[in-house]
């Protein structure tokens, strides 16, 4: 299981200056992987640093990471991280180790390994041969309950014992920075036929995914003890969404091309072993709650502290050097189903999981409503508009809107350790 060890320590420091600002979100306690593109546009693995890459291609062919086997060597030279991925927990672990010690202030610098992060270009960090999207928060989930069975309960009925999820589509997820194309599809107005064209209802879904590490052999389940050791990261996911073909195609099936015409991910994975010092027991159940089946029980701490932030900034306020609104604060805490969960019972049919699936978590909304992860919510449903500062508002998202989310984990004892940022703007729908 991932531990806190040297690597964790709050003091240490990197020859990398930047890496020791206190508001960075990639010290050297962090150390996410990546893929980026050189100056020759090859594709090579990263850890960043401060406001830097190390290329870990090249300091693996400069030797430069300590007691490498063959195997971690040939993995971390590849052009994505799914076979280091599929290398488990002791070498996640030994990898770590290695990095910690190169970029500490106690070694030797290395700047010749080192490329800046601003000015190069991210791709996604792993080939995502399956992706499965959860609708894990109760408060979101109740949200929309609310909304769209005003006369009915709130939470379905399987919603508190199972994580109820959708199998979505890996080909459409993009790495942040790459603008969105407003979908167009099947619309249907309240008081006419269906149309074909530019969706009008398009929103954002503040979510984290999971890469899952080591997988699972068909008709083998994954199950909760040693759930987390098959994570290998964390990354932030925005679930764009096209609320009006959403609301049309939905039933009997659930969600289709209402989503999968772009979800964006954040280009840094934050190890499992880097979040250790932010592990906490958990999911929070109410009172009342029904209790969870003996194979969805959590038996290690498999909730994560971490704190998320949406920001919206329109094409009016970057033209006007206004600074970008924030929307929304929250926590991944509050979810009701963890990653370990949402794992296992994906699994406990006998799924399959491979190096570099990915799950996410579903909208992450709060008890507040500052802490609603979506504009449905915070807009209620086009009832409640959002004033914006460039005098606009809005009910959902425009053209030209770009969103950005944050997020990060601080406690006392602990380095604060980031996921960076996950970003999009809109573009407008092809005519
Ligand atoms: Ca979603």
């Amino acid at each position: 299981m991932a531990s806190i060890d040297h690597t964790h320590d709050p003091s240490l420091q990197s020859w990398v200056q930047s890496a020791n600002d206190p508001i960075s979100d990639f010290p050297i306690q962090n150390l996410p992987f990546g893929v980026f593109l050189n100056t020759e546009g090859q594709r090579h693995i990263g850890v960043a640093i401060g406001d830097q890459i190390l290329d870990v291609h090249a300091a693996v062919e400069a030797r430069a990471l300590a007691d490498l086997d063959a195997e971690s060597a040939c993995s971390l030279s590849a052009t994505e991280l799914n076979s280091f991925m599929g290398q488990g927990q002791a070498t996640w672990k030994h990898v770590r180790a290695s990095l910690s010690s190169l970029l500490s202030a106690s070694h030797d610098p290395r700047p010749e390994l080192l490329v800046p992060m601003e000015g190069t270009s991210m791709v996604l960090p792993a080939i995502i041969g399956d992706y499965t999207d959860f609708y894990a928060s109760r408060h979101h989930a109740t949200n929309l309950g609310k909304m769209f069975r005003p006369d009915g309960d709130a939470l379905l009925p399987n919603y508190l014992h199972l994580p109820v999820g959708y199998h979505g589509r890996a080909s459409s997820i993009v790495v942040s920075e790459t603008p969105i194309r407003r979908p167009q599809g099947q619309l249907k107005p309240e008081d006419g036929p269906p149309t074909f064209g530019s969706c009008r209802l398009l929103d954002y879904e503040l979510e984290f995914a999971a890469f899952v590490g080591t997988g699972n052999a068909i008709g083998s389940p994954i199950e909760m003890p040693n759930a987390m050791d098959h994570i290998f990261g964390l990354v932030i996911l925005n679930d764009w969404s096209a609320r009006d073909i959403q609301k049309w195609e939905y039933q009997p099936l659930g969600p289709f091309n209402g989503k999968n015409f772009a979800s964006s991910i954040s280009p840094w994975v934050v190890t499992m072993e880097a979040l250790a010092p932010y592990r906490k027991a958990g999911p929070r159940r109410q009172e009342g709650d029904p209790k969870v089946l003996s194979y969805l029980q959590p038996v290690t701490e498999d909730a994560l502290d971490v704190t998320c932030e949406v920001w919206l900034r329109s094409h009016q306020m970057r033209e006007k050097g206004i600074d970008a609104m924030r929307l929304s604060h929250g926590s991944l805490e509050d979810l009701t189903w963890t990653f370990a969960q949402m794992l296992t019972h994906h699994t406990s049919s006998g799924c399959p999981m491979r190096p570099g699936d990915l799950l996410g978590s579903g909208t992450v909304s709060g008890t507040t409503k500052d802490a609603w992860g979506s504009m449905l919510e915070l807009a209620w449903r086009g009832t409640e508009p959002i004033d914006l500062p460039d005098g606009t508002q809005r009910k959902l998202l425009q053209d030209g809107d770009e969103v950005t989310i944050k997020a990060w984990c601080d406690s006392e004892g602990a380095a604060r350790v980031g996921l960076g940022c996950c970003r999009g703007v809109i573009l407008p729908a092809l005519s």
